[in-house]
């Protein structure tokens, strides 16, 4: 397909406001995310329309009932019309960045080129109007069939000007396998001292990207230095010579943050990952879940009672991660011990099959039945944990006359 012929497919809200903008002289470019998605053969996500009308001209043109719109904030005005939303930019030039991240200076312009030139890679400074076609002065739809990432423009600058460039890119990479090229590659790594100035929440939310990406595992192998500003006690991994085997875990585990993390920090303790998942700010339901992967990961059950037992203390859910995160590791590291895991796995099954009781909630005896014998207070708890602990270990089945039998002992 030669570029000049793209036909990008336009929602038609989004086309109604295209329409619009040039009914009334103005241009009206899609651009960044939508026009790289659709290269792609990606549905995007959201549109983003740019043109030369200032935010009041584009306010007034969308202003009749019809579109709702809200927000003039950073000269951006979001359109609302039949199903469809849009931002919609005013052309800008941005320059005098001051903290390692934002523009101290924004001007409107008057050509889609210039507000291209501020953009961050080439696969994302691509314009696309409907009435007039592709707009790719940077080359970015052959960097995508080429599967480049490059900068738009001198890399050193534009990495000094904005470090959330660099996590973007490496995101980028980790989803759509778009390599850097050689000085993008250099210029990210020499400004990456830069990324302790940008904001926890934008680097969490970056990182969470990248290790959602497929290309997950080639990003982490690469980058394990740029990695180590936020997170330096992965130089104990790299140290250890298990960076390359914790990548391909991770990529190669089922895409959840909380898989992916435990592989990633798996070489590390978990009050370890706690203090990093603090400084990143992560919630505590990913925090939790990583420490408890960490805190058992060299837990591998090999009699039924052991794994009745480590299913009675995490949960079936969080037994079935540690198994996954288990199987992971065995599939993609020689040196695991692939038939232990195996075991682990063929008793969780037959487990799950015969609906052997690994918790209170399965016993058959509960707290109504404790205190009908007579049993009060901490009593209750402390004898129907014990029993719980007979039915796993097989000494007791799993039926009400036995299990009253034994609780009778507590009265
Ligand atoms: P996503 O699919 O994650 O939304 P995106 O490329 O659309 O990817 P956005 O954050 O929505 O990312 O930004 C929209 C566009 O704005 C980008 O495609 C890019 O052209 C530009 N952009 C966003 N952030 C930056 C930045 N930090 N520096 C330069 N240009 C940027
Ligand atoms: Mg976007």
């Amino acid at each position: 397909m030669e570029d000049k012929d793209f036909q990008m497919p336009v929602p038609a809200g989004i086309m109604h406001m295209c329409e619009r903008l040039h009914e009334n002289g103005y241009d009206s470019y899609l651009v960044g995310g939508c026009v790289r998605d659709a290269l792609l053969g990606i549905e995007p996500h959201d549109y983003d329309i740019c043109t030369q009308a200032v935010p009041d001209k584009i306010i007034a043109l969308f202003d009749d009932g019809l579109c709702k719109f809200y927000g003039k904030a950073f000269g951006t005005v979001c359109v609302h019309y039949a199903d469809s939303e849009a931002e919609i930019t005013t052309y800008r030039t941005e320059s005098d960045y001051t903290d390692a991240r934002h523009p101290g200076r924004v001007d409107f312009a008057q050509d889609v080129r210039e507000d291209l030139a501020r953009r961050d890679f080439t696969t994302n400074a691509i314009a696309y109007d409907p009435f007039t076609g592709l707009c790719d002065p940077y080359g970015g739809s052959d960097d995508l069939k080429n599967g480049v990432l490059r900068a738009v423009g001198d890399p050193a600058a534009r990495f000094g000007e904005d470090a959330l460039r660099i996590l973007r890119g490496m995101r980028f990479y980790a989803r759509f396998g778009l390599v850097p090229e050689p000085a993008t590659d250099r210029a990210m790594r020499e400004a990456a001292p830069n990324l302790a100035r940008i904001s926890v929440e934008r680097v969490f939310t970056e990182l969470c990207g990248m290790l959602r990406g497929k290309h997950a595992a080639d990003v982490l192998a690469a980058y394990a230095d740029i990695l180590s500003v936020w997170i330096p006690e992965i130089g104990e991994i790299v140290e250890k010579g298990l960076w390359d085997k914790t990548a391909r875990a991770v990529g190669a585990a089922e895409v959840s943050l909380q898989s992916r993390f435990s592989l990633m920090l798996y070489h590390l303790d978990a009050e370890t990952a706690g203090v990093i998942l603090r400084r990143l700010r992560s919630d505590t339901k990913l925090r939790e879940t990583v420490c408890c992967m960490l805190r058992h990961k060299d837990d591998c059950p090999s009699t039924m009672a052991e794994l009745r037992a480590l299913r009675r203390t995490m949960g079936d859910a969080r037994l079935q991660r540690l198994l996954h995160l288990r199987e992971t590791i065995a599939a993609t590291d020689p040196d695991a011990d692939a038939a232990a895991v195996a075991r682990f796995k063929a008793l969780y099954v037959e487990c799950v099959e015969k609906a052997l009781c690994c918790t209170l909630a399965e016993l058959a005896v509960g707290g109504r039945d404790a205190l009908a014998l007579g049993l009060r207070d901490t009593t209750i708890g402390i004898a129907l944990n014990d029993a719980l602990t007979e039915v796993i270990e097989d000494r007791i089945p799993n039926e009400k006359a036995a299990l009253t039998a034994f609780l009778e002992r507590y009265v």
